[in-house]
């Protein structure tokens, strides 16, 4: 029987070329694992509690370079923290200001936009802010 093999952190940091190392390789690990959107202190609040020599410095430094590596996208909400994604395909976000929750919205490439008509488009940050479903309801 075949197995098919999954593709793993440490095959996609080798395809972009960066340099294996464990805290990069853990980083990484734990973004495609947690689709929350976490910044860098939930990644380090996460993470430290299993490993004592992490430290905040260290995934500042780990998730810019995944992001310019084109392997986590850097969302910024509207309150200014900078979020990381590993989803890297195309979605927008949506940021609740009750809860603080970031929740992906999944739209295609094409948006319809008259002005751009012709144009080629290839990156895409669509932010939407607003009160979540939950959070609406627990106000009623
Ligand atoms: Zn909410
Ligand atoms: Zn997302």
């Amino acid at each position: 029987m075949v197995k098919i093999m999954e593709v793993t952190a440490l095959d996609r940091l080798r395809e972009a070329g960066i340099r294996v190392t464990a805290p990069r390789l853990r980083i990484y690990e734990f973004l495609l694992n947690n689709y929350t959107h976490p910044t860098c202190d939930d990644i380090y609040r996460s993470l430290s509690s299993e490993d004592s020599s992490l430290s905040l410095a260290s995934v500042y430094n780990v998730t810019e370079k995944l992001e310019q590596a084109g392997l986590v996208r850097l969302i910024v909400s509207p309150d200014g923290q900078k979020h990381y994604d590993a989803k890297t395909d195309y979605h927008g976000h949506f940021c609740c200001k009750e809860c603080g929750r970031m929740i992906d919205v999944s739209c295609c490439k094409d948006l319809g936009l008259k002005d751009l008509k012709g144009a080629r488009i290839d990156s895409m940050n669509l932010l939407l802010s607003g009160v979540c479903k939950d959070c609406l309801i627990c106000a009623d």
